[in-house]
């Protein structure tokens, strides 16, 4: 048995590309602060309070732009393209892609 071909797109100008698709999203690295639910295309992520005995009230971390009371969530992964724009902006690093098989 040979190895499936992954899932392959095709530029405009006719170059392929191999979609990088989210497996994963870590949420324990997550700060909440919404970048890659705004440049999603798919609605695959959506934003979730952490439960109160989760909240770390003495967070000393210096960034401005969290939400420790928060994270990511993948609700609907499977409508994920794999444009990978999710990953380019998250300053925590909490996404895992993979290329997949074209069978499922
Ligand atoms: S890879 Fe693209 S489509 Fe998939 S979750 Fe990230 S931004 Fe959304
Ligand atoms: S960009 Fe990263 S840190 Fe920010 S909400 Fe999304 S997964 Fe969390």
């Amino acid at each position: 048995m040979g190895v499936e071909p992954p899932i392959t797109g095709i530029t405009r100008g006719g170059t392929l590309w191999v979609p990088q698709f989210v497996t994963a999203l870590d949420e324990s690295k997550c700060i909440g602060c919404g970048r890659c639910f705004k440049v999603c295309p798919r609605d695959v992520l959506t934003i979730v309070q952490r439960a109160v005995d989760d909240v770390d009230l003495d967070d000393d971390d210096d960034d401005d732009d969290d939400s420790d009371n928060s994270f990511m969530t993948l609700s609907n992964a499977m409508d994920c393209i794999g444009c990978e724009a999710c990953s380019r902006v998250c300053p925590k690093a909490c996404f895992t892609h993979e290329a997949l098989p074209l069978a499922a």
